[in-house]
């Protein structure tokens, strides 16, 4: 009998729909035809490349009201942030539509030689492996310089999203992309491996968790496949002394509660200073206390569900393990009435203990883990005590000293100096340490999976 997949929506415990899986066989056809549609997409110009890939980005805007629907009745997301994310893929479609061609441009290399130049290539089918949280975005920002690169594309999205990875597949479809350029494969996390060893796929891409990024990178790593690793962070926003204490946090609240705290960048540690604690601490409440928790379907909705249930369960374990260790529950912390809806409303752990759940693991949820520090030295060091280096930010009214502490003194891929971290596809994003390895948007972005190739004519 066929497995089959579902989609619930979260708010409700309704199944959405429930899609077949697909057999071993078909995976193996839809990666044949992928690879067998490089030959002739690598041999496309960036113009005509280009072309579909701006078709991508006006049915994104055309469409935005029934996708962010799918987002919201799939994963919680409130009406208004589907809006904004589908707005953002756009976005990055047209950024590397128009760069793409001039970021891959050979580049000549004076040598001893009569020429040599660096040219790159695309590399072949890049498979994948993504996340629930940005359906469309995470998708997006990844295939639209790999495809512009003249790669083709399969992905494997979060189960519970699968009504996005069709839609993602209609979308590619439409804008004229042929068959193959870009496909889903509708299988679960434990038959990722059946993709990754396809002999047709010569790289992969994983956005996800820890758990997964080490199974999918050892994997590919025996095979010798090239992977890209974007995985969870815990980063700090670290609030000095001398910060505009209310903006600080809005920030922070802005920061923690970005999709429904779902968010790889989004703060979860805040290192305030002492000086400025206490006044600091009834503002970032009263912003969290005034979320409107809701129906992602409603407008006036600020914060929707989690995304699934056991997601909710396994926050609220961290809640109270942490509690156990020792944080103070300030705001919130309790599960809903109804336990058949993935609701959890804000929450704040204050004193909390540095070795605790709130401080080791990623909080993946809207829960604050909050500690008192006593000198900007001691903020940077306990920002940087931790697995994770993803996107880090800090407030203060001193943007030089900021912008020195930011570049120099904190481990992150990304930080910001008096705004909390979001991704911008002319700023290359990533992660060091626990965070994964490889860039994403950017020009950096694009060379993830080309051929860098160096040519010699003597
Ligand atoms: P996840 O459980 O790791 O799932 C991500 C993807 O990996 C899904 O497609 C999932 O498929 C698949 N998967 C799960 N276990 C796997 C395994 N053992 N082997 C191969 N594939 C596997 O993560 P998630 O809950 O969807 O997403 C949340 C995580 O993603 C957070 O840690 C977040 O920080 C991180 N994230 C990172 C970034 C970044 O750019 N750094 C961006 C967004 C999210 P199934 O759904 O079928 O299980």
């Amino acid at each position: 009998m066929t497995s089959r997949i579902q989609s619930i929506n979260p708010a409700t415990g309704a199944v959405v729909a429930e899609y077949p899986e697909h057999a071993a066989d078909e995976v193996d056809a839809i990666v044949e035809r992928a690879r067998q549609r490089f030959e002739s997409w690598r041999r496309t110009t960036f113009a005509e490349r280009a072309q579909r890939m701006h078709r991508v980005s006006e049915i994104l805007l055309e469409r935005s009201e029934v996708w962010a629907e799918l987002m919201a009745v799939e994963m919680g997301k409130p009406l208004r942030e589907g809006r904004a994310e589908l707005a953002k893929s756009a976005w990055v479609c047209r950024y590397y539509a128009d760069g793409a061609e001039a970021m891959l441009a050979d580049r000549d290399v004076p040598t001893e030689a009569q020429r040599s130049f660096v040219h790159n290539e695309p590399l072949g089918v890049v498979l994948a492996v993504m996340p629930w949280n940005f359906p469309f975005w995470q998708v997006i920002r990844f295939a639209a310089p790999t495809l512009m690169a003249g790669n083709t594309v399969v992905l494997k999205h979060a189960s519970n999203v699968t009504g996005v990875a069709l839609a993602l597949e209609e979308l590619f479809a439409t804008a004229g992309f042929e068959p193959g350029c870009f496909s889903s494969l509708v299988i679960p996390g434990s038959r990722v491996a059946e993709a990754v060893e396809h002999p047709g796929v010569c790289a992969v891409t994983l956005t996800g968790s820890d758990a997964a990024g080490r199974s999918v990178a050892a994997l590919a790593g025996s095979h010798l496949k090239k992977v890209v690793l974007e995985l969870g962070g815990s980063d700090a926003s670290i609030v000095l002394a001398d910060a505009d204490v209310p903006a600080a946090a809005a920030g922070c609240a802005v920061g923690r509660l970005v999709n429904g705290g779902q968010s790889c960048i989004g703060a979860k540690r805040f290192l305030v200073h002492d000086d400025v604690y206490d006044d600091w601490l009834d503002a970032f409440t009263d912003e969290l206390a005034n979320s409107v928790v809701g129906d992602p379907l409603d407008e006036s909705t600020t914060l929707g569900p989690l995304a699934r249930c056991d997601l909710r369960d396994e926050l609220h374990d961290q809640v109270l393990r942490a509690m156990e260790a020792g944080a103070h529950l300030h705001l919130g912390g309790r599960l809903p009435d109804d336990s058949t809806t993935a609701f959890y409303g804000p929450t704040i752990l204050t004193d909390v203990p540095i070795d605790s759940a709130a401080w080791t693991e990623e909080l993946f949820g809207p829960v604050a883990a909050v500690v008192r520090v006593r000198s900007t030295d001691e903020a940077i060091e306990l920002a940087n005590r931790s697995s994770f280096g993803l996107g880090g930010a800090v407030y203060t009214g001193d943007v030089e000293l900021g912008a020195r502490i930011a570049a120099d003194l904190v481990d992150a891929g990304t930080v910001f100096v008096n705004k909390p971290v979001a991704s911008d596809p002319r700023l290359p994003f990533g992660g060091i340490k626990g965070s994964g390895f490889g860039r994403e948007l950017g020009p950096e972005g694009i060379f993830e999976f080309v051929n860098v190739k160096s040519v010699s004519v003597a």
